[in-house]
């Protein structure tokens, strides 16, 4: 670590003027991006998925904490700076220029990483909802991302707040989530509007008997109507007014009040009653 220059530096020799289209907001304090490393716990010899290592900040902070990175960054203008990265922690740093929206990270790994990212909000809620909807177990041991403030109340939402939907239930049906530290805009640079925060992510074992696209087709009818109650907002649900009564869940509930455990035990009643073919 003592070996790297100070990131201000390396950023004004590679002219990496933070770009607004890739949504580049970089941390350059050295404390933060040391906590934010130790949030999945011991990373000793571990590997770790890095989506937009960018000038390569919280790189440094996982390689100092022993980790093993393979990182996917879109900005070529970033790979000088890694590759320098590269040299100080030798055969620990792999840079992979492209798209992560596009890259099969799965196929890069053997055995399960960790998946740790500052990564801008839009790319970071898609890879976050298909890293969720994985096969289970996932191919990842756990899930470190830096999110806006909003969409991390989103993902660990409980009932009857405003902030439950759709995101909370597929975060945590099979999962805990927590907000693991909340992050001042000023951390940033350039600061972004708003404050943002790391959500913190595990896999658990998955409910037995239960679909994730029932679920899903659960939470999109129930959310999607969320001021209804249930049952005109499940009608279309072939089978859900059914589970309802079945479950003993009062139909004129509204989405907003049903617990996660409540939407697996509907969910599973739906694929009890539908058997999935193929
Ligand atoms: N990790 C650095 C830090 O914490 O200072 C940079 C964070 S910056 C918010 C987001 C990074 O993600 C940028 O380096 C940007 O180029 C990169 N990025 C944006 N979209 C991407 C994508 N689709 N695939 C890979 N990297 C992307």
């Amino acid at each position: 670590m003592s070996d790297l220059p100070p990131l201000r530096e390396v950023i004004a020799r590679h002219g990496l003027s933070a770009s607004k289209a890739l949504g580049q907001n970089f941390l350059f304090d050295a404390q933060l991006l040391a906590r934010i490393a130790a949030i999945p716990g011991d990373l000793d010899g571990a590997e770790v998925l890095e989506v937009g290592p960018g000038p390569g900040g919280l790189t440094r902070a996982l390689l100092a904490a022993g980790a093993r990175v393979t990182a996917i960054e879109r900005d070529r203008r970033c790979l000088p700076a890694l590759a320098e990265l590269g040299e100080v922690y030798p055969d620990r740093l792999k840079v992979i220029e492209g798209d992560a929206l596009e890259i099969d990270a799965r196929a890069l790994f053997d055995g399960a990483p960790h998946i740790v990212s500052n990564l801008p909000y839009n790319v970071g809620t898609a890879l976050f909802v298909g890293w969720l909807s994985a096969d289970w177990a996932p191919w990842w041991r756990s899930l470190t991302l830096m999110f806006q403030r909003e969409v991390a109340d989103r993902i660990v939402a409980a009932p009857g707040n405003d902030a439950y939907g759709r995101l909370a239930v597929l975060a945590q049906w099979r999962s805990t989530a927590r907000i693991a530290m909340p992050v001042h805009r000023s951390a940033f640079t350039p600061p972004p509007k708003v404050m943002s925060a790391v959500v913190h992510v595990v896999p658990g074992e998955a409910p037995a008997g239960v679909a994730l696209k029932t679920l899903e087709r659960l939470t999109a009818a129930a959310f999607g109507q969320r001021r209804k109650m249930l049952r005109q907002s499940l009608r279309g649900v072939t089978g859900a007014l059914d589970a309802l009564e079945a479950e003993g869940i009062d139909a004129t509930r509204r989405a907003e009040t049903v617990s996660v455990a409540e939407f697996v035990r509907l969910a599973r009643r739906l694929d009890a009653a539908t058997p999935r073919s193929g």
